[in-house]
């Protein structure tokens, strides 16, 4: 597939448009490209569908919200599993004049298949019945910190439709109790003729009475009253990459419900929710612990205990440490899902400041209060401000 371009380039908008001015500008393109002023132009028609496209994602809140933040290849369809058509759109290439007019007719405020259509003779609009696809079903999948920084491996039992055996599928008996459609005589489309002011067109539809399948069914399947399909636990197996994020949406293709008399499957798309970790706060790829230390620790140094996605590590404490230092631990953070390494623990010093002190705790307090080395002098503070300016500014 040729690199795509990027949807605000097209419709010629800034990135700040507003749902009006990406209108306008769909519109424009629409009407200056629309395949009844070109007829015959290849060129002038991949335009048109390619304009389709950058609407459908940029006129829907959430999937314009997707495509700022994942651009064209970040979809959920980057991960494993994933299918095509990661905004749940499409893809211009795969599709017909006809969803594109389906989809978005309102825009042309009637006018298209009127005034222009009727100009150049009209255009032999063909319905083919599409192929009929069972919808996705929506799971949320809890993951721990643990479980995000490694991938994970799920199997659940999810309850879909699937395809009954009984009828394989088909909603009649056995799977054998048709009659070809007396209609389309098995076609499964007709054609229907309507008065334009350009003469009489003919165009072919779906057959409404077998709804394109050129079949009726003659007995239906007892097993699934003549759906073609049951409820029943699935068990489904997958992947989920490590560095995920809290709200991201996999697809697992195919593992939706069934459709109703054979078709494709739906996808089984997995929300994945972040359990908090008690201790650990994520931010991005890195996590953030609030260490704190007690005087004589950051006073003298010493070692002490942090927890970390994998387990508990010891960490060295200079004589001296300040509140405020931030330490890191490297590589100890989230793999991110876009390949460019792991993050790391950020150690976030705080220094605990007795609040109630007995007669003993106040004597040695008393006893060093005057020493040198106690007081912050104008020169102890200058050094350790500006190493810590990052906190200030
Ligand atoms: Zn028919
Ligand atoms: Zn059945």
């Amino acid at each position: 597939m040729a690199s795509k371009r990027d949807y605000y380039e097209i419709l010629g908008v800034d990135k700040s448009a507003s749902a009006d001015e990406i209108k306008k500008a769909y519109r424009k393109l629409a009407l200056k490209y629309h395949p009844d002023r070109n007829p015959g132009d290849k060129e002038a028609e991949d335009k048109f569908k390619e304009a389709a496209e950058a609407y459908d994602v940029l006129s829907d809140a959430d999937k314009r919200q997707k495509y700022d933040t994942y651009g064209h290849n970040m979809g959920p369809q980057g991960f494993p599993g994933g299918g095509q058509g990661g905004f749940g759109g499409f893809n211009y290439q795969d599709i017909s004049l006809d969803d594109i007019f389906s989809q978005f007719g309102d825009i042309f405020g009637g006018r298209m298949g009127g005034q222009w259509g009727g100009a150049t003779g009209g255009r032999r609009s063909t319905r083919r019945p599409r192929p009929r696809k069972g919808g996705d079903v929506r799971i949320r999948v809890k993951l721990t910190l643990e479980e995000i920084a490694k991938g994970a491996s799920k199997t659940l039992k999810i309850p879909t439709l699937v395809k009954c055996e009984y009828c394989n599928g088909t909603g009649a008996k056995d799977g054998t109790a048709f009659k070809t459609c007396p209609s389309c005589h098995g076609s499964g489309t007709v054609l229907t003729a309507h008065q334009t002011p350009f003469g009489t067109m003919q165009s072919e539809a779906v057959c409404p009475e077998c709804n394109g399948e050129g079949r009726i069914i003659t007995e239906t399947c007892s097993h699934c009253h003549g759906e073609g399909v049951v409820k029943k636990d699935q068990t489904v197996s997958f992947n989920i990459p490590a560095g995920v994020t809290d709200g991201m949406t996999l697809t697992v293709k195919g593992k939706g419900n069934a459709a109703r008399h054979a078709g494709e499957n739906g996808d089984l798309l997995v929300v994945i929710e972040e359990v908090k970790h008690p201790e650990l706060i994520r931010d991005g790829s890195d996590v953030i612990y609030n260490l704190m230390l007690d005087i004589p620790t950051a006073a003298l140094g010493g070692s002490v205990e942090v927890p970390t996605i994998t387990g508990r590590a010891r960490l060295k404490i200079a004589p001296g440490t300040q509140p405020g230092k931030v330490l890191r631990l490297r590589g100890k953070g989230l793999p991110s899902t876009e390949g460019y390494g792991t993050g790391d623990e950020l150690i976030n010093v705080m220094v605990y400041i007795p609040e109630n002190l007995n007669d003993k705790e106040k004597a040695a307090f008393e006893s060093i209060k005057d020493e040198p080395n106690i007081k912050a002098t104008e020169s102890v503070k200058n050094r350790i401000f500006s190493k810590l300016r990052h906190i200030f500014e």
